[in-house]
Order: C-alpha cells, then structure tokens, then sequence
C-alpha cells in the first residue's frame, strides 16, 4: 500500500512552522510514497509564483526519493476572488476548506458554481459532509462525485468528523458506497505533531472501504 500525505504546511502559510525541505524530508524519513505541500492560498497571497517554484526545486532535488505535490488550500468562509481559479493552473490540485463552517461559509450551489472555474483535481479538506448534506438536504457525495471532487481524511485530530468517522459503521458504509475518491492528509503544521500511525490507519480504513485514494 502506497502511503500519501497530500495535507502539509510550510512557512508559507501564516501558522507553519516547517520549510519545505523539513516536511519533506520529515515525510522521506516516515517512508511516505507521495507527499502534497498544501500551504494556506490567503498566506501564499501574492508570494504564489515563489511558492510553485520553491516545490518545483523540490521535486527535483528529492526526485529519487519521493514524489512531492504541489497543493493550496483555499478557503470559502468568504469567497475568495474569482483570480484565484486562474492562480491555480500550475499546482497539481487544490483542497477547499470551511464549507461546512456554520458562520460565513459560501453557499453550497454558489460553491459548485464557482468551483467549475477550477481545471485541477480539487477535494474538501476536513469538510464534515454529513454536516453539509443535514443542511442542504441533498445527496452531497452524489453530487460531489459527478464534480469530479473528491474528499479529504483528516488525520489531525483537529476535527470531530474524524473521529466520527473511523468510529461509525454507518457512515462509512456511505462514504464506501458513493466511491468517492478520498485523499488523506496529516494537516502537518509542525512536524513535532506529526503522527504517522494516525496516516497509516487512514489509508487501511480507506482501503478497505474500497474508495480510491487519491494520488497513490
Ligand atoms: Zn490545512
């Protein structure tokens, strides 16, 4: 089993407190086949281009090693500029956040509307989908899978869905069932938090389920 990271933090983001070459090789020492670099977009702002090229430097020095991906978080609670979709064209994917906050998250249909703009793969970072689904009432991994979407297990422990998840039969059956493709993700922010045994029960949760993880 191939295991991925796609959820990392850098000095690139306002709350990271790693460089790159630290998470990477923090990743390498862990035995991690594919690790995703995924700074905060409101951190990154205009610094993107140095942003892309730093990873890029990266993939190539560590090339032999492991594969690294180039991400951005980018969060709805509000909407950020239309710019962003284009911004986004170089990076290998994109993970939205806060869609499922209960104050200031964009509107669910205003979302799917503004996420056609987005040409990468794009997932949910830590979006309890239950949460969505109770408030919208509709099929929301339906939908979400016809949008190509997938979504992340968050393995910091910073979010109830988590633990929600990997306790309840029931909800994992549905996640298993939609076959949405899942991406899972350490949410690193400092390596000294890092917990590779968390990452590992992710991916053999995920796969046992059956639902394709993203990236592997
Ligand atoms: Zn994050």
């Amino acid at each position: 089993m191939l295991l991925t990271d796609l959820h990392n933090h850098t000095t690139f983001s306002y709350d990271g407190k790693n460089t790159c070459e630290e998470i990477i090789e923090n990743a390498i020492a862990n035995s991690i086949d594919v690790v995703g670099i995924c700074d905060h977009q409101f951190s990154v702002g205009s610094d993107l281009y140095r942003y892309v090229n730093k990873i890029k430097e990266c993939k190539e020095k560590y090339s032999d090693r492991i594969k690294i991906l180039c991400g951005l978080e980018i969060g709805c609670r509000p909407k950020p500029n239309d710019l962003v979709a284009i911004e986004s064209l170089p990076l290998d994917y994109c993970l939205f956040e806060c869609l499922d906050a209960s104050i200031g998250a964009m509107d669910f249909y205003e979302f799917l509307e503004w996420s056609r703009l987005f040409t990468i793969p794009k997932g949910l970072a830590h979006t309890d989908i239950f949460v969505l689904e109770n408030k919208y009432g509709l099929d929301i991994l339906k939908i979400l899978k016809e949008n190509n979407f997938f979504w992340e297990l968050n393995t910091s422990g910073n979010y109830n869905y988590y633990y929600d998840f990997i306790t309840n039969p029931e909800k994992q059956k549905i996640i298993s069932d939609s076959k949405i493709p899942v991406s899972i993700g350490s949410d690193t922010h400092f390596i000294k938090d890092f917990k590779i045994s968390k990452l590992k029960s992710a991916h053999t949760l995920i796969s046992k389920l059956g639902n394709p993880i993203i990236f592997s």
